[in-house]
């Protein structure tokens, strides 16, 4: 047996024969040409066949993937229309007097050269787009198609790397995995595959060659491991674990892309909470609508170092691009209590729960705030950002909080840096935030509960402690009329009001949530579609 491991794309498990996927060589010769005029003809004509397969891929994508993803063969298009490019080629073509193929061939390592000095991550993953480009035209020319699979049954595909368009041409019914030798997990072909929820691996340390073709193979896309002639005892524990991995499926593939509706009609938002960017493989395979809670401290837990502007910047980024347009709420920092992080140097305190931590560190320490607020409003360029502050207790709280984003983003637009339109709301989990949710709810635009804060601060009970868990009653009715009341403060100033504390995913109080009217729940992506069956199976007129 040998495993090898990469970063994990897509979680699932994958069993089967590999097979290797080699590109087709096309071999670039260079050729003098009498007639350059028809040499450039033969060119604009490659282009043109090459802009019609591009768009039949682009409605492939559409109806595969979905707008937001097929949306990079738009790309490809805008790409082979640029002027830089073209004329490039023709140029190539018209001074050196040499074939068409040449003059692509080498436009496109120009370009792709030219994107991979770029500073810009996301400019950088274009140099791979720009080759796809190239090779396409180049296929066309020289009447060398895209390579196929060389299988009937489905298989794991090694490759070195995988274009986009590769990906997507492939037969999926014939795909079990991707595992690439390259590749980045922000590439389009690793968002792809995530939207394709087919088990995948990046940078994975095999290689791509004879050693493993043809081979029995298990992906474990979750843990980043692909298990080539596994023994036997390795295979047992992967296949319960694909055994509770399909069972998982099953639940999905019913109810994927269904509304979260219920029988009479009442609509509810079901979003997932995440720590970490890892984790949107399976914010996507459990269909959320969105994200409702990014706990954003762990980007600075993982780290010795306050994490930069520029580090935040592309993190947030990468989670606005791949929820495409839908709804991604930011919690800004929420360090202290159990959250503790050495380099912020904080005093020791008694009772650190009720000590300094999350909004009152942020406003007492305006300059790490800011850096946060700026990478935040950046991102909100590339996706639909929201931002929501933990821990509030006052009105002047928020008063403030306004005051520093004003300043935040008058720096902006000093700069010209765009940002986008960004809703602002608070998390209630304090006792105070309930009892003035009135008040609060004139200056946010939505407020999601955070029930694990609230009912230790509710009940005096440590939610660390595991010793008082008998005290510990998460359906105590003073938060469960708390939850009530702020839905009511809030429906009346007209704002929305979700759930994301634990006690959202707690499928005996989904029917309660229903009938309160709380419009948004967010929970770990495993349990949207446990909610999603319940909430359609009821109908809350009859409660
Ligand atoms: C909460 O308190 O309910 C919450 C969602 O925040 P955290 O668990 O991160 O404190
Ligand atoms: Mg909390």
């Amino acid at each position: 047996m040998q495993i090898y491991e990469g970063k994990s794309v897509f979680g699932g498990i994958a069993m089967g024969k590999i097979c290797v996927y080699k590109k087709n060589e096309k071999q670039v010769k260079r050729q003098k040409i009498e007639d350059e005029e028809a040499e450039v003809t033969r060119y604009q004509e490659a282009r043109e066949k090459a802009m019609q397969q591009l768009q039949g891929l682009y409605d492939k994508a559409l109806l595969e993937v979905g707008e937001a993803n097929a949306a990079i063969f738009e790309v490809h298009q805008m790409m082979l229309e640029d002027d830089d490019y073209n004329e490039s080629v023709e140029n190539i073509i018209r001074t050196e007097h040499v074939n068409a193929e040449y003059a692509v061939a080498t436009t496109g390592d120009n370009f792709s050269e030219m994107f991979a000095a770029m500073d810009d991550d996301y400019m950088r993953a274009r140099a791979a787009d720009v080759k796809d480009i190239s090779e396409r035209v180049l296929g066309i020319l020289s009447g060398v198609s895209d390579a196929d699979l060389a299988s009937d049954e489905p298989v794991i595909i090694v490759a070195d790397d995988l274009a986009p368009s590769e990906t997507v041409q492939m037969d999926k019914s014939k795909v079990l995995s991707f595992v690439t030798v390259h590749g980045s997990l922000n590439s389009h072909t690793a968002i792809l595959a995530r939207t394709m929820s087919i088990p995948a691996l990046v940078g994975t340390n095999l290689a791509a060659d004879e050693t493993v073709d043809g081979k029995f193979a298990v992906v474990d896309g979750a843990a980043g491991k692909i298990y080539v002639e596994p023994d036997e005892a390795t295979m047992e524990l992967l296949e319960k674990k694909q055994q509770e991995f399909l069972e998982q499926k099953e639940l999905l593939e019913t109810l994927k892309g269904k509304e979260n509706v219920t029988l009479d009609g009442k609509q509810m938002l079901l979003y997932a909470n995440i720590g970490n960017s890892k984790d949107l493989a399976t914010v996507i395979q459990n269909d959320a609508g969105g994200i409702g809670l990014f706990r954003s401290e762990f980007i600075y837990l993982e780290r010795d170092h306050y994490p930069t502007e520029e580090e935040q910047f592309l993190i947030y980024k990468q989670v606005a691009q791949t929820l495409a347009g839908k709804r991604v709420i930011i919690r800004t920092l929420d360090i202290g209590a159990d959250k503790q992080c050495d380099y912020f140097e904080m005093e020791k305190e008694e009772n650190p729960a009720m000590g300094c931590r999350a909004i009152r560190i942020c406003l007492t320490r305006p300059e790490i705030f800011k850096t946060q607020l700026r990478a935040l409003f950046r991102a909100s360029a590339f996706g639909k950002i929201a931002i929501m502050y933990p821990m509030i207790v006052s009105v002047e709280e928020v008063r403030k909080i306004k005051a520093i984003v004003a300043e935040v983003k008058a720096e902006l637009d000093a700069q010209g840096i765009e940002y986008g339109e960004v809703e602002q709301g608070i998390m209630i989990e304090t006792p105070a935030a309930v009892m003035i949710s009135d008040l609060l709810a004139e200056e946010v635009d939505f407020f999601s509960i955070g029930t694990n804060d609230l009912t230790q601060y509710t009940l005096a009970i440590d939610r660390q402690n595991t010793k008082l868990d008998e005290f510990y009653d998460p359906h105590h009715p003073a938060v469960l009329r708390m939850i009530r009341m702020v839905v009511e403060n809030a429906h009346k100033k007209g704002i929305w009001v979700g759930i994301c504390g634990d006690l959202g995913a707690d499928l005996e109080l989904t029917q309660e949530f229903l009938k309160m009217g709380v419009d948004e729940l967010s929970v770990s992506p495993g349990r949207i579609l446990p909610l999603r069956k319940i909430i359609r199976e009821t109908n809350v007129g009859q409660l």
